[in-house]
Formats: structure tokens, C-alpha cells, sequence
């Protein structure tokens, strides 16, 4: 199929682009006069998004935006990041230009832009991706000297560690295990990929839910917050883990959106687990609602998130390499609540009449069962993706 020239200014928007693709009808874009989005056609997903079911929705309280990024430090943290992202760009030469990361496919056309990056969506899959993307060795360089992640470590984590360990970690542990018996594993070791502060591992430990459960954690002050939590860290980045095949269960949360190469992180995911063992992942999803409203807008898009899949995109990544997709979920929680917040600060104007009511007229009455909507029918920007490891 050809598709439409690269522009020739940097594209702000996703509509024109969007308007000249053949494709599936998807959306209605403000009226009058009556627009619509258009996009490519994607191959059948190889599990299809499943509902999270009901129970778990009506037990769980709202979560809110304001309650896992404390509005006190919002300033200080967006001065330093405004730094990091200046270092990244600063070595913008050494950046790499690469085909997407979900299906190795060259056609692509913008996205949008954002801190100067140029985001990109993949003809073929509509993945969306950075190209050109920073090098490894920068990407190194921009984590370990980031004066924001110091800055999160030393007063935003502990300021919100007791909720996010009530609203993100716990729940995060439950939706773990509940998928672990499902599937019918073993609760022998888990290895979690990239553990951060250690929260899920500690919570992990406190339910004696698995034999083992292996932290990896690459970045040193991260490695000895986890030790002193009394979990078992290997401080070294996946592939230099040496863990053999290990794992009955290897879950990374919010990490592979992080990464140069994806591919790469999935086949060291692999090599830990058993032969039957699962893989847990998490990241945004490109097609998840606040995405979607807000696009460049969204506090997904961000200068150190440059892979953005969707459950078919992602799955389809998963089969070619070697894991059987059992099911994806999108069951996030704060989409209507993040464009909601967008539109009451002046960022985002609502044009379609009805999302005005939903989000800010009505929002008391009807906000969380839209939220819930958008969870059962996966269409929220957080997305968990389950595979089982082939044998072969
Ligand atoms: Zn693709």
C-alpha cells in the first residue's frame, strides 16, 4: 500500500494524516463539520483483550490522578525533568533511526512531536514509536544521572509510598496471583524484571506467595533500596542476569516502553522462565483512552517512553518470539480522570459535547462507571499482557 509523503514540517496533529489513510472507521473527530480518523487495518490480535471481571471493579475505590503524583512536588519534579530531557537532546547526533519495534516494519508515517522527538506510527501494526530513538549508551547515561529519578528517590517515592503500595502494588500482587492460578502455575520462583523500589517484591515476600522471588534491578541506589526490604537482588541489567531457566512466573511492570531494543528484552525475559512459565508485562496502550484523546498530551507520551504498543501489536511481538498470548487486559484506572484533570487546567478543550458531560457535567454520577467501561472493554491506556513460554 503507498502511503502519504513524510510532511514537511513537523506535524503538531494527528488528523490530516489520519484523514488520508485507507482504513477502519474508528472514531468521530469534533463536529461540524463532521471529520473522521482513519487507520491502518490490524491483523487479527493472537488473544483477544479480555474483560477484567466485574467483582474486582465494584470492590476497588476510584483511584485518582492527585493520589499517586502528589500535586506538592509537581513543580520541582517538572524543573528537573525539563533537565534531563535538555541532556538527552543534547546528544540528539548520536541518536538511532530504527524500523518498529513491534513487527520490524519499515512504513511508518508521524505521529506527532513532543520535547523534539518524532513519533511515529508503524503502517503496518500501528505500533507507536521514537525514531530516531537515543543509543543504549545514552539511554545508560540519561538513567544514571537523572535528576529526576534522585529526585523521586529521595522525596516523591516516600511521600507516596503508603498509596501507591494500597492502590498500585497490592492490587498489582492480587492481579498477578489471580492470573498465576489461573493459568495453573506453579508458585515456585518469580523474577521480577526491573524491581524498582521493591514494593511488589516486599508484598510478594509478606503473602509467602512464591518459594523464591528474584529482584532484578540494574540501578545501584534501586538494588540496596531492595535489599534492605530483604529481597533477593541481582543487580545487573536481564542479560547479564545468568538466572538459566528458573522462573515459573517473570513480570516487569512499566519497562519495556523504556527500552532501545523490545525484542531484545522479551527473548531475556525467555530465557529465565521454564519451559509452560509465564510472562507478566505491563506498559501503556497506545489505543487506551487518554492516549487517544489527549495524544501528545497524554503524560504517557514522554521523552523516555519510546516503544507504544497496543494488545495486538504487543501480542503479535510475544508469538514471533516464542510465547503462546493468553490473554491482555487493559484495567487501568485513572484515564477519565487524567482527561478530566487536562480539561479543568486549561490544557485540553473538549469539542465533542458528549465527553464534556461524561468527564465534567456529570462527572459524580457517571466519571467511574465510564472509567469501568473503558476497563471492560479494553480500552484503557494501561495494558497487562499474559504469554505462556512455548516449549520449544
Ligand atoms: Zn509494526
Amino acid at each position: 500500500m503507498l502511503l502519504p509523503p513524510p510532511p514537511a514540517t513537523p506535524v503538531q496533529t494527528t488528523e490530516p494524516y489520519h484523514a488520508a489513510w485507507p482504513g477502519i472507521l474508528v472514531a468521530v473527530a469534533p463536529s461540524p463539520p463532521r471529520r473522521y480518523r482513519w487507520r491502518a487495518p490490524v491483523p487479527p490480535c493472537p488473544a483477544a483483550v479480555s474483560a477484567v471481571p466485574q467483582e474486582s471493579l465494584m470492590t476497588t475505590p476510584p483511584l485518582r490522578e492527585h493520589q499517586i503524583r502528589p500535586a506538592d512536588h509537581a513543580a520541582e519534579q517538572a524543573r528537573l525533568y525539563a533537565k534531563d530531557v535538555a541532556r538527552l537532546m543534547a546528544r540528539s547526533a548520536e541518536f538511532v533511526d530504527v524500523n518498529c519495534p513491534a513487527c520490524a516494519g519499515p512504513q511508518r508515517r508521524p505521529r506527532f512531536t513532543k520535547y523534539g522527538l518524532a513519533y511515529h506510527e508503524c503502517a503496518a501494526c500501528s505500533t507507536v514509536y521514537v525514531s530516531p530513538r537515543p543509543s543504549p549508551s545514552v539511554l545508560k547515561d540519561y538513567y544514571e544521572n537523572s535528576e529526576n529519578y534522585a529526585f523521586w528517590n529521595a522525596v516523591i517515592f516516600p511521600a507516596s509510598e503508603a498509596v501507591r503500595r494500597e492502590r498500585i502494588f497490592r492490587p498489582r500482587v492480587e492481579r498477578t496471583l489471580e492470573l498465576a492460578a489461573r493459568h495453573g502455575l506453579q508458585r515456585g520462583t518469580l523474577v521480577e524484571v526491573g524491581a524498582g523500589f521493591g514494593t511488589f517484591c516486599e508484598e510478594l515476600l509478606a503473602r509467602k506467595a512464591f518459594d523464591r522471588v528474584v529482584a532484578i534491578e540494574p540501578t545501584p541506589d534501586l538494588a540496596r533500596t531492595c535489599r534492605a526490604r530483604g529481597v533477593e537482588v541481582v543487580e545487573a541489567r536481564i542479560e547479564e542476569a545468568g538466572l538459566g531457566e528458573t522462573a515459573d512466573v517473570v513480570a516487569s511492570f512499566e519497562v519495556i516502553e523504556h527500552l532501545f531494543e523490545p525484542a531484545e528484552f522479551v527473548d531475556a525475559c525467555r530465557t529465565m522462565l521454564r519451559p509452560g512459565g509465564l510472562l507478566v508485562l505491563t506498559c501503556p496502550n497506545i489505543r487506551g483512552f487518554d492516549i487517544d484523546v489527549l495524544g501528545a498530551g497524554s503524560p504517557a507520551v514522554d521523552a523516555e517512553h519510546l516503544n507504544y504498543f497496543h494488545p495486538d501489536s504487543l501480542g503479535r511481538l510475544l508469538t514471533a518470539r516464542g510465547f503462546e498470548v493468553l490473554e491482555a487486559q487493559t484495567p487501568g484506572r485513572l484515564d477519565a480522570d487524567i482527561v478530566r484533570n487536562r480539561v479543568l487546567a486549561g490544557e485540553h478543550t473538549l469539542t465533542d459535547g458528549f465527553l464534556q458531560r461524561v468527564l465534567v457535567d456529570e462527572w459524580d454520577r457517571v466519571g467511574e462507571s465510564f472509567q469501568q467501561f473503558l476497563v471492560q472493554q479494553g480500552l484503557s491506556s494501561n495494558m497487562w499482557i499474559v504469554a505462556r513460554r512455548t516449549a520449544a
